[in-house]
């Protein structure tokens, strides 16, 4: 090893020396900072994130790391493998960054209550589980669910705010007052996007308490919508994880997203029923979005639509494919769906702040960086 090439070495690097740092790599001189980035570059994100505990430097290093990286979206089987490994390890090796919130969008047989991924995922990383008709993946949508799995997982964003608040049973007080305490208590910003999800049962209280929310939202831009009701939902939050009770099946659940995050929905209602009308809203979309260093898409449809409206498969997710080919898009079928289309030079009308859809699709974009 006595002639590495001449590279940047960690004392050289850009960083704000200091005695301490420079005295962990003068006790190792061949893991300098380049070295270190190279090898780190194969690590998936827990185990990055494991690394960056190890010290300073490597701290540094693995942060640097980190900001290369954008959230994951993948699709996966349930079960076991042919390697023995079972689907919620795989989905461990497969995360590229520490994730801060995670949906897994399955089939509603599949569901059940192994999906609690508490002991495999940061204390802070709340993961949702949809019981859904049907999953979508980039330009495939898998009316037939059967044993696909596709997940999405946030990454930790630096500025940002995720707020996950769940009911369990049937509507509380409680939920009421913790939903609008988090929505107006972004601190020194505004909601920038809601998340809903819900059961069956949940669906008239959940459609009530969105429109009370957007209501009470009076900012000039309102955030971006998006969601809808599916078959099954649970949470399993691990902060206040207990085995015998996690996942916890949820009537409703709500995500807010503050901070320097930006994003934008865009609802497709029953009106655009065709192709060609859909790749007119799409189209138009496009333009009102910029994008930045990552972004990750999401599209909630009803069941009525894909196959059954359009007679062909894949179409409004190639349809978004078209226009956002760079973007992984992630979704599912549902029975009702939450979205708002944001219209800038529309005066947003507070008093008909519908988000509750039916025969609808619903796109989301969350971009940061
Ligand atoms: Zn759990």
């Amino acid at each position: 090893m006595g002639d590495l090439p001449k590279k940047r070495c960690y004392k050289n690097a850009k960083v704000t020396s200091n005695t301490n740092k420079e005295k962990v790599f003068d006790t190792d001189k061949y893991l300098t900072y380049d070295v270190l980035s190279i090898v780190f570059k194969y690590l998936n994100g827990m185990d990055l994130l494991n690394a960056s505990m190890v010290c300073r430097s490597w701290m540094e290093v693995a942060n640097d790391e980190k900001r290369t990286r954008g959230g994951d979206t993948f699709l996966t089987r349930y079960g076991i493998a042919s390697t023995g490994i079972h689907y919620k390890t795989r989905i461990v090796h497969k995360l590229k960054s520490k994730p801060a919130l995670g949906l897994v969008f399955k089939s509603c047989h599949s569901v059940c209550k192994e999906d609690c991924h508490c002991t495999l995922f940061p204390k802070d990383c709340a993961v949702i589980t949809l019981g859904t008709y049907g999953v979508v993946f980039n330009n495939k949508e898998m009316e037939e669910a059967s044993d696909n799995v596709v997940c999405a997982f946030l990454p930790k964003i630096p500025g940002t705010t995720i707020e996950v608040i769940s009911c369990k049973k049937n509507f509380t007080g409680q939920y009421y007052s913790q939903l609008f305490a988090a929505f107006e208590g972004c601190e020194n910003d505004r909601p920038k996007c809601l998340l809903f999800f819900c059961n069956l049962e949940g669906r008239d209280s959940t459609k009530s308490i969105t429109k009370m929310l957007l209501e009470r939202c009076d900012h000039a831009v309102k955030p971006s919508v998006w969601g809808g009701v599916v078959h099954d939902l649970y949470i399993c939050n691990s902060k206040n994880f207990k085995s015998e009770n996690c996942p916890q099946l949820a009537y409703s659940i709500a995500v807010i997203l503050s901070g320097s995050v930006d994003s934008w929905s865009v609802v497709i209602n029953k009106k655009y029923c065709s192709k060609q009308l859909v790749e007119m809203r799409l189209k138009a979309f496009k333009d009102l979005v910029s994008l930045r260093k990552h972004s990750m898409g999401f599209m909630f449809a009803c069941c009525e639509r894909g196959q059954n409206m359009f007679a062909e498969c894949n179409v409004e997710s190639s349809i978004f494919k078209k226009y956002f080919p760079k973007i992984p898009l992630v979704g599912c079928f549902g029975d009702g769906e939450f979205g708002y289309t944001i219209e800038p030079n529309k005066t947003s009308n507070v008093k008909n702040a519908h988000c509750y859809k039916e025969r609808s699709t619903v796109f989301l974009i969350i971009t940061y960086g």
